[in-house]
């Protein structure tokens, strides 16, 4: 798939601008501040309905505007789709082929984007918030059912926790709602688990190979799901329900003691090994970014196993942060069948068999 144009209206320091892309390579070059992240945001927005900077919408609009709209035509199994992100002081709004979705989670996934910015770093180096969110996003994009069970989890985990924390002051309240809330947890929580399970399966077969082929074969990565219960990857929800059920029981008091919910995915972790060594503690700079690249280049080759396209790929600030084997081995890998955006501040940076291909765009002060 690719995405044809876009325009945005007081979106960021933009006012009004109308792009047609490059189906192929988009070179956006530009000095600092003067719109490319804001670009690619915008596209990434389009796609999930919210940002891979932050968490507050209004932040999008431009400042003193009273709304901020994306709209972009995406071209997928051959048919041109018109995608719409509306932001205002009474919400956000996604609209697909001019038709308003009623849930988010029905309108993500309409546009396949994979993201790799310098932040992305933090996958490996960050906290164990950044892979769950990773791995949320990921599988989330092509199964909005997924996006729905952990809407419902996080919202069934908030009222148990504020429970939890009422027990643990007054032990002596009804805790009759806690076994409800428990159950309400489990059933969401066992799908949640069942489907990152799945996911890392895939993930692994992808990333493996990719790394090798970066590391020019002297890495061998591997990946570990780390569970807050003890259960085998390939057991389905049904026999992960029952582990939850067991675990539950059996730290009940623990959990109002400390008022918090202990065990379940939002306390799950995802581990990365370099030669059977954790890259988090031991990797040096260049193996954490391989890792982060390898696990962003396999998502391109999944979501391609899944939708049957392959996503559209933005590399913000990346590209010139690579050596030259790795940036053409990227480039390699992505070779004509992905539609790809490359910011940078200056052309010195990128190598030139990138650029004879690209359309270039030249970003000054939000036009
Ligand atoms: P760099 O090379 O430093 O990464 P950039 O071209 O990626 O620069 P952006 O992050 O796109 O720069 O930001 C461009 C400008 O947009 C910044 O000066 C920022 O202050 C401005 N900006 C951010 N949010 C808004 C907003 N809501 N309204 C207006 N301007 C904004
Ligand atoms: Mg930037």
């Amino acid at each position: 798939m690719y995405i044809e144009e876009l325009t945005l209206t007081n979106y960021r320091n933009y006012d009004k601008q109308k792009v047609v892309f490059d189906k192929k390579i988009n070179v956006i070059i530009g000095e600092n501040a003067q719109g490319k992240t804001n670009l690619m945001e915008a596209i990434y927005v389009l796609a999930f309905t919210k940002s891979h900077r932050t968490p507050r919408d209004k932040e999008l609009i431009k400042w003193d505007a009273e709304y901020g709209k994306i709209e972009g035509r995406v071209l997928k199994r051959n048919q041109s789709i018109p995608l719409e992100v509306i932001f205002s002081n009474k919400g956000k709004k996604a609209k697909f082929n001019h038709i308003e979705q009623k849930r988010l989670s029905e309108y993500i996934g309409a546009m396949n984007v994979v993201m790799f910015a310098p932040e992305d770093l933090n996958l490996v180096k960050g906290s164990p918030q950044e892979r769950r969110k990773f791995i949320d996003m990921e599988i989330g994009q092509t199964q909005p059912v997924y996006i729905y069970h952990l809407g419902q989890y996080q919202r069934i985990l908030k009222e148990r926790n504020a429970l939890l924390k009422d027990l643990q002051r007054k032990p002596n309240a009804d805790s009759t709602m806690l076994k409800v809330y428990t159950d309400q947890l489990i059933e969401h929580a066992s799908i949640i688990l069942e489907r990152r399970f799945q996911f890392l399966q895939k993930l692994r077969k992808w990333a493996q190979p990719i790394h090798q082929g970066i590391s020019r074969g002297n890495e061998q990565l591997n990946i570990d799901y780390d569970a807050s219960i003890d259960v085998s990857e390939d057991v389905n929800s049904e026999k992960i329900r029952i582990v939850y059920e067991e675990h539950f029981n059996h730290i009940e008091q623990k959990e109002i003691d400390r008022g918090t919910t202990l065990v379940g995915p939002h306390r799950d972790d995802l581990i990365f090994y370099v030669n059977d060594k954790n890259v988090q503690t031991y990797g040096s700079q260049g193996q954490q970014r391989t890792t982060a690249l390898s696990l962003k280049l396999a998502e391109i080759e999944l979501i391609f196993e899944e939708v049957g396209e392959y996503p559209i790929l933005l590399l913000d600030d990346v590209l010139s942060e690579l050596d030259d084997y790795r940036q053409s081995h990227l480039l390699n890998t992505i070779q004509g069948k992905v539609q790809t955006f490359v910011t940078t501040t200056s052309i010195d940076g990128i190598a030139h068999e990138t650029i004879s291909e690209a359309e270039i765009f030249t970003i000054h002060e939000g036009q």
